[in-house]
């Protein structure tokens, strides 16, 4: 199946999106922000600059992901959520790619207008153990018993940047880092672009036909 990136504005459907399709095709999930937020318990600079809404630098990243997709379970895919974010990214990525004579399968553009997706922030919630993504706003993404994780039944919390300031410094890193992205996929012929604006299930059968070539 190769690797499958995800690229939306923040709180735009990557992290549910990416445990839909892990949970049916059985690939691990990666996100460089679950990732960066584990790291971040023991180091408060990196915690610090994680609230801020700003990037981490490429260095870190780049050696988190190439440590991450070398370990076996990422033999038959994966998915990546949060990366790559610019364009020096993609291009080590790529590269990363062409040592080990791999390609991306998938690029799904999750898309959605600024309006929705900073909506959602308000209500969204996570567990800290499984990294599951809840949204208080939305029944179809409501935990079962209020505030507590479906599956690790532990208290749910809300994240650090997820706070209207923070957003909109996430937002505009997203339109001038990351957007490009776009283009570059688009480029290479691999981007598929989701409306990310109907609804979780259906967003994710726009994906899952995809995949499937249907
Ligand atoms: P996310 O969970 O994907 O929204 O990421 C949360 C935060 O982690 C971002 O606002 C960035 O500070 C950092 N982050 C996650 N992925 C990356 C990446 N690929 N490059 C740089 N910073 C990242």
């Amino acid at each position: 199946m190769n690797s499958i990136i995800l690229i939306a504005p923040p709180a735009g459907g990557k992290g549910t999106q990416s445990e839909l399709i892990c949970s049916k095709y059985n690939i691990p999930h990666i996100s460089t922000g679950d990732l960066l937020r584990e790291a971040s318990k023991e180091d408060e600079k990196l915690k610090e600059q994680m609230k801020s809404g700003l990037l981490i630098s490429d260095d870190i990243i780049i050696a988190l992901i190439k440590d991450r997709i070398s370990k076996s379970d990422c033999v038959t895919g994966y998915v990546l959520d949060g990366f790559p974010r610019n364009i020096d990214q993609a291009k080590e990525y790529d590269k990363m790619l062409e040592s080990v004579g791999s390609k991306i399968g998938f690029v799904f553009l999750l898309d959605l207008p600024k309006e929705i997706a900073s909506k959602r922030i308000a209500g969204r919630l996570s567990c800290s153990r499984c990294g599951r993504v809840y949204n208080s706003y939305f029944d179809e993404m409501k935990p079962k018993e209020d505030n507590m994780c479906d599956d690790c039944h532990i208290p749910l919390i809300k994240r650090e940047d997820d706070n209207e300031e923070t957003y909109e410094v996430r937002y505009n890193t997203y339109l001038t880092s990351t957007q490009p992205l776009i283009n570059y996929y688009q480029d290479k012929g691999i981007l598929h672009t989701i409306d990310s604006t109907v609804g979780v299930e259906e967003a994710f059968d726009q994906i899952d036909k995809i995949v499937r070539g249907v």
